[in-house]
């Protein structure tokens, strides 16, 4: 099942798997929001996946 999460930047990452697009946001966020690394956690981004 693919999953989706829309960054609140506008952004949206997507993935084929939790672990994809957990990994992709995690990238996502390192580059763009450096400052929210450390402060979003694996959880955070579960949680904000949705269905694609
Ligand atoms: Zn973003």
């Amino acid at each position: 099942m693919a999953r989706m999460i829309n960054c609140e930047c506008g952004r949206t990452i997507r993935g084929e798997t939790d672990e994809e697009v957990v990994a992709n946001a995690e990238a996502h966020v390192r580059q763009d929001h450096p400052e929210l690394v450390g402060s979003i956690t694996r959880d955070d981004l579960l949680a904000m996946a949705e269905e694609a």
